[in-house]
């Protein structure tokens, strides 16, 4: 399956890179958001879910201000926190043996809307890998409307511009709908990946957007034939 030009992978990091415990979409306790910012206590209620890919937005949903830094900053820490201490996250172990070789011959790139935090515990020395790294916590603070994230492709676009390559020249890993998404408006193919079950093939297949999706990826050692 040797892929012709692609010079440059954009990686996501969550079941991407990092394996998660549970359903794509994970049950959050309450309590990460209760009593900050506008959240509205009839919301606070109920069990949130959040799907990681889009967890910022979906915030609003609960009357939290998604552009409001300071209160993202306190969630993200009650997160990180939450999943550390469940163990619901850890890395795929073919990470520390396929990254490094990956980068002798690719660009490297992590997009991710996950934070900062979050991808320097997971990945450790294996983060000075990527060339560029994207989270939703290194968004310049002037972006009110933090468009790097995805399903945004400010995020994508940016990685070009930084690696200085064409968006025929990349491939983004996806495990999810948003990073395809963002991809598709960037210009750039995306490889779904699906080291597990994903439901997002079947979302993929139901909608009719196969032809967004360059290939899928189900075995990590197909990344070395790219
Ligand atoms: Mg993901």
């Amino acid at each position: 399956m040797k892929r012709e030009g692609v010079s440059a992978l954009i990686f996501d990091l969550d079941r991407v890179l990092v394996k998660w415990q549970g359903s794509h979409d994970s049950e959050i306790p309450v309590n990460i958001i209760a009593g900050l910012a506008e959240a509205r206590p009839d919301n606070l209620a109920r069990t949130i879910k959040l799907d990681d890919s889009d967890w910022i937005t979906s915030l609003a949903k609960y009357g939290v201000d998604p552009t409001d830094r300071e209160t993202l900053e306190k969630i993200d820490d009650r997160l990180f926190t939450w999943v550390m201490s469940s163990s619901r996250a850890e890395i795929y172990p073919w990470v520390s043996g396929i990254l490094p070789k990956l980068a002798k011959t690719k660009k490297l790139a992590l997009l991710t809307n996950n934070g900062i935090k979050s991808a320097r515990h997971h990945l450790g020395n294996l983060l000075d890998l990527f060339q560029v790294v994207k989270t939703w916590d290194n968004v310049p603070i002037d972006c009110k409307d933090i468009p790097l994230l995805k399903p945004a492709p400010d995020g994508v676009l940016a990685i070009l511009q930084e690696l200085k390559i064409k968006p025929e020249a990349a491939l983004i890993l996806e495990d999810s709908m948003s990073g395809v998404i963002a991809g598709k408006k960037a210009g750039v193919r995306s490889a779904l990946v699906c080291w597990e079950d994903n439901q997002q093939e079947s979302l993929i297949k139901s909608l009719g957007l196969e032809e967004w999706v360059f290939t899928i990826l189900r075995d990590p050692n197909d990344l070395l034939e790219l």
